[in-house]
């Protein structure tokens, strides 16, 4: 038996790891717990790593992890502005042709953008590419409209609700067969009945192959994902040839669901008011133009969207920038985007120093001007 109590904890640590999904750094998840919406930005094991992590949750009901991430870099009409160092702009004439790969989105054979999935590098290459190829006069207006679907606060509701029409019956079986194999082989350990353990045995080998079958009816029934964004042949031939990542196959769809929305969109259909204006208070904030901003144009574009998908939750976005209450009279600098305070030793126009907050410079209290925003390039949080 001890060698059964083995074989559940290998299964169980190797059925973890089917529950992460490796993203890019910028990614955010959106998870249900008891039934309320939170927003989780990617965990990063390691500092100097480009990739993050975000874990889905590993029981049933196996709500797949949503996944949202903001675009990589500026996109405005005279070129993009890569966020690396210090800020690389990149005219439309000096950028090659443009394409995805898998996950990748290139200029030639310069790559531009890693993504979380296959449908947003994608879009975000046709984009540019039309861009490239399109008139001065008509980059603007194209970029305008590129912006407004990815903020578009209607999308999310409607996709969410064909993505759950499409994996119905296989989120009923993934369920089944987690149970059989989870809740049948824990029962089996706890009670050492072998009688149970052969139910949970025979249980799981019927509901296996039926599971695969249904991702690939799922996959060939769903009318919101193109063939061509469909997860690359490996993964699907992993969701069906083993039972563990078979339990997880519903996640390979969920991260193509919403990639072409930014973050705040996704928000703003899920939180509740007051967790979306804490979601939206460091994207407003680094939004905002300073000064000689070499993308002012950029920061206003977004920063306009942001509060117009605010305005569809009756969120002021001008109480949102207020300055919190002081802590105390030692206090003498505040963070705009995480409300941190600071006392004496960190001066305003310091950068906040928490990892949350790229390049926000610190405010005076009682100082409040629209000082501007930090350095960064996209409307990563
Ligand atoms: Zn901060």
């Amino acid at each position: 038996m001890n060698e059964l109590v083995e074989l559940f904890a290998l299964l169980f640590v190797l059925y973890l790891f089917e529950c992460l999904a490796w993203v890019p750094r910028r990614t955010v998840g959106f998870f249900a717990f008891f039934g309320r919406w939170r927003a989780r930005i990617a965990f990063r094991p390691n500092a100097s790593w480009s990739l993050a992590v975000i874990f889905g949750k590993p029981w049933p009901p196996l709500s797949p992890p949503w996944l949202a991430e903001p675009l990589p870099f500026a996109i405005e009409p005279q070129g993009i502005t890569l966020p690396d160092g210090e800020q690389r702009r990149l005219t439309w004439e000096e950028l090659a042709p443009l394409h995805a790969r898998a996950t990748r989105a290139y200029s030639g054979d310069l790559l531009l953008s890693t993504h979380a999935c296959r449908s947003d590098a994608a879009s975000l290459a046709e984009t540019l590419e039309r861009l490239r190829t399109s008139s001065a006069e008509k980059r603007e207006t194209e970029i305008r409209r590129f912006l407004d679907k990815r903020f578009d606060v209607d999308v999310p509701r409607f996709r969410r609700k064909q993505f759950a029409k499409s994996v119905r019956v296989l989120r009923v079986l993934s369920n089944a067969l987690w149970l059989a194999l989870f809740g049948g082989l824990g029962a089996a350990v706890l009670t050492r009945n072998m009688l149970i353990l052969l139910c949970a045995a025979v249980l799981s080998l019927v509901l296996w192959p039926t599971n695969s079958l249904a991702f690939a009816r799922a996959l060939r029934k769903q009318s919101w994902l193109p063939r061509a964004h469909w997860p690359d042949r490996a993964k699907r031939l992993v969701a069906m040839l083993s039972p563990l990542s078979g339990v997880r196959a519903a996640d390979t769809l969920a991260r193509e669901a919403w990639a072409d929305l930014e973050p705040v969109t996704v928000a703003a259909a899920l939180l509740s008011p007051a967790d979306l204006g804490k979601f939206a208070r460091p994207l407003l904030v680094a939004a905002q133009p300073s000064d000689g901003d070499a993308l002012a144009w950029w920061r206003t574009e977004i920063r306009q969207r942001i509060e117009r998908v605010l305005a569809r939750r009756q969120i002021d976005p001008a109480a949102l920038l207020s300055p919190p209450v002081r802590e105390n009279g030692r206090v003498q600098t505040y963070c705009p985007a995480c409300l941190a305070q600071y006392e004496a030793g960190r001066q305003a126009g310091e950068m906040c120093p928490n990892e949350s907050c790229p390049a926000i410079p610190l405010r005076a209290f009682g100082a409040e001007t629209k000082t501007g925003a930090g350095s960064s390039a996209g409307a990563t949080p």
